[in-house]
């Protein structure tokens, strides 16, 4: 802008510095699924997924086609939870308000369309990144922003208590997801060892805050394991927690980690738990595994370069 002051210029680079991150590589999937590995600008490296879907019809906007985008929150994560590449990485740093955003902006303008959805899925815990994470919501959804209806952004926690706590004040309909993976508490602490301080009863105790004040029903993510979280006592468990809370199962499929102990359920035991569910009047569907092709599971990309270079 050579119409403003130098000194002027000097002011605006400081102040509001444009950074957009660097793509180091762009994998895409036999679905259309795009994954990019970034650089940031003090050189962290992030991951960020790109999902369209051509068919499938959005019931509120009429529309035929939609764009989501699992975003990261962290650089690594410090939850260490057993079946996440990421989780082995260790934590780096948080990411700012704005380097959350970017990574939509970059997806957009990858696929050249709008981003229908947002899922804070990818690197890291979003309650342990709490206010940027909230700034970015609301600039995602701000119709001067990028207008993403609240319902369409979901955040996704490993069960932070007082995020969750935290989170039931805000006022917009975000969507929350908690990564339960089992509902008995000595396998959750297996899974994902940092959360074990936040015990599944209060945890519970925090969800109905949740609902009461939010009025939004609760997605559980469960990814079934073989052997591990998928027998009767794992599912009895599970139905037991679901009591008294408006939630909807969302049974995942592990996607492979080299090294990695546990294995995917049979696709029989992922059909036998949904109708056992629904019997229950607990609503469950089997997310498809999308980009299976590519480095899927979060920090996959980014472990394989650090191997690599
Ligand atoms: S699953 Fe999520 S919370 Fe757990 S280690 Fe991986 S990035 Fe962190």
């Amino acid at each position: 802008m050579t119409n403003i002051p130098q000194s002027l210029r000097e002011v605006l680079q400081n102040r509001y510095p444009l950074n957009p991150p660097r793509i180091i590589e762009t994998q895409e999937s036999s679905d259309g699924t795009r994954k990019f590995l970034l650089e940031l600008s003090d050189g962290a490296w992030i991951e960020t997924v790109g999902i369209p879907e051509e068919k499938s019809e959005d019931k509120e906007s009429g529309a035929h086609s939609r764009l989501s985008v699992c975003v990261s929150t962290q650089v690594g994560c410090a939850m260490g939870c057993a079946f996440c590449a990421t989780g082995q990485e260790g934590f780096t740093r948080n990411l700012t308000t704005d380097e959350i955003v970017d990574q939509v902006y970059l997806v957009a303008d990858s696929f050249n369309r709008r981003v229908s959805n947002v899922v804070f899925m990818g690197q890291g815990e979003p309650f342990l990144n709490y206010v940027a994470v909230i700034k970015a919501l609301h600039i995602l959804n701000d119709p001067q922003g990028l207008a993403i209806g609240a319902r369409k952004i979901t955040v996704s926690t490993c069960g932070i208590i007082a995020g969750i706590r935290r989170f039931s004040q805000e006022p917009e309909q975000f969507v929350l997801a908690l990564s339960l993976h089992s509902a008995v508490q000595e396998k959750r602490n297996l899974l994902m060892p940092q959360v074990r301080n936040q015990p599944l009863n209060q945890l519970k105790d925090a969800l109905k805050y949740y609902q009461e004040k939010a009025k939004r029903r609760i997605t559980f993510e469960y990814l079934l394991l073989d052997g591990f979280n998928d027998g009767e006592d794992d599912l009895m468990a599970l139905l037991e927690f679901c009591q008294g809370l408006l939630c909807h199962i969302n049974f995942l499929r592990l996607n492979k980690v080299p090294g990695a102990v546990y294995q995917a359920s049979s696709p029989q035991t992922f059909k036998e738990w949904t109708k056992a569910l629904e019997k229950q009047g607990v609503e469950a569907t089997t997310r498809l595994s999308r980009g299976a092709d590519i480095s899927g599971a979060c920090g996959q990309l980014k472990n394989t370069h650090l191997l690599i270079d």
